[in-house]
């Protein structure tokens, strides 16, 4: 069998480890301050453990599920990775360069299954969920990779948004951000992390009380259940009205912001009238919430879409700002090596595994 990435684990269950084998509590805190501060990648850096100890581990566990397979760097910085997972399949992860700092976007899942009619990744079904592992893998890669350049840059952001549903994966997903969001470790800031979901309202809600303050992203789409059920499956299973009955239930329970996404549809969702009911939608929660526009990112196998023009997306910004909605246009990044965030090319996919 394969083994645990230790990578995967909290600092509570690496302590509840030691304990069971019968070493010492203050060894989880060597170890992890091995894993994630001075970031080794093998066991037997670990100098100030006993060899006993090192080959316990080592028995136990594995540091690393992921191998690099491809690195691509954009000129803007952007930085795209194809890794490999212990049983082959592949996965991708972006790295990009913001004024504020390193910011990384993870998959969780190989494939999806939501479906979405705009998005690659919906094109290959899932295979399977990621472990908690072989997310925070994802990090520390990237982290590996700026480590080597000695630059003493750190990644500084997350964001949840490559392949997958996260919360189609929630435990492992939670047990991911608790890992990287540990003071003695990464010590990654709740607040710099995004979590990107379709829509899934009981999850929202469970994200409500799960007591961590990362940031909600909600890939709405759509102003009317009409066009989001045309382009993402999941709104039959949960509609507008249920969506923004947890939208209301989360903003209550925590009072942080929730962004909402929306892609720019040339003539599917960027009218004037969308911008309107967008604006409607949004009405009463209009202090806690602001809207993302995004270019979209054409997607070969899906050519029924086209980006919406300039003109269209000034147009739908102002019908918002008019109506007093937050609002941003999002910049795009490593568009020369096609790295948007949460857009696996499965084209590019199949080329790396059958070449
Ligand atoms: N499954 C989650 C998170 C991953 S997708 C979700 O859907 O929210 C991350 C973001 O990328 C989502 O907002 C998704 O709608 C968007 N996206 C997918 N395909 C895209 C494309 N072709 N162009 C631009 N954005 C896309
Ligand atoms: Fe899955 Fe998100 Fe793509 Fe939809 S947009 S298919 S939920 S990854």
């Amino acid at each position: 069998m394969e083994k645990q990435s230790i990578y995967g684990l909290t600092i509570e269950e690496l302590t509840a480890w030691f304990l069971e084998n019968g070493e010492k509590k203050f060894r989880a805190a060597q170890v992890w301050e091995w894993l994630y501060i001075k970031r080794v990648r093998d066991f037997s850096e670990m100098t100030n453990l006993s060899k006993n100890l090192i080959a316990k581990l080592t028995t136990q566990f594995m540091i690393n599920p992921l191998k690099q397979m491809v690195v691509q760097e954009a000129s803007d910085g952007t930085v795209k990775y194809l890794f490999e997972l212990p049983d082959k399949n592949m996965i991708e992860t972006v790295l990009m360069r913001q004024e504020y700092g390193l910011s990384v976007c993870v998959t969780t899942q190989v494939g999806c299954n939501i479906g979405c009619t705009f998005c690659a990744s919906g094109l290959l079904k899932k295979n399977r969920d990621l472990t908690a592992g072989e997310i925070v893998a994802q990090i520390m890669m990237v982290q590996h990779y700026f480590d080597e350049r000695q630059k003493g840059e750190r990644v500084s952001h997350v964001v949840v948004m490559g392949i997958g549903e996260p919360f189609d994966n929630y435990d492992n997903v939670m047990n991911f951000l608790h890992i990287i969001n540990e003071a003695k470790g990464l010590a990654i800031g709740a607040r710099h992390i995004t979590v990107s979901t379709s829509g899934l309202a009981n999850k929202i809600k469970e994200f409500a009380n799960n007591g961590l303050q990362v940031n909600l992203a909600i890939s709405l789409h759509a102003p009317n259940n009409e066009i989001r059920t045309s382009i993402m499956r999941i709104n039959r299973r949960f509609p507008i009205e249920k969506l923004m009955d947890a939208v209301d239930e989360y903003l209550e329970k925590t009072n942080r912001r929730i962004t909402f996404e929306y892609i720019m549809l040339n003539q599917v969702n960027d009218r004037p009238q969308h911008a309107q009911q967008l604006a409607d939608l949004l009405k009463d929660k209009k202090k806690l919430t602001y809207v993302n526009l995004i270019p979209y990112n054409p997607v070969s196998e899906h050519d029924q879409y086209t980006r919406s023009t300039k003109a269209d997306v000034l147009k739908f910004y102002d019908v918002l700002k008019k109506n007093g909605v937050n609002c941003v246009i999002r910049k795009e990044h490593g568009t020369d090596i096609d790295a948007a965030c949460g857009q696996l090319r499965s084209k590019q996919m199949k080329k790396h595994i059958f070449e």
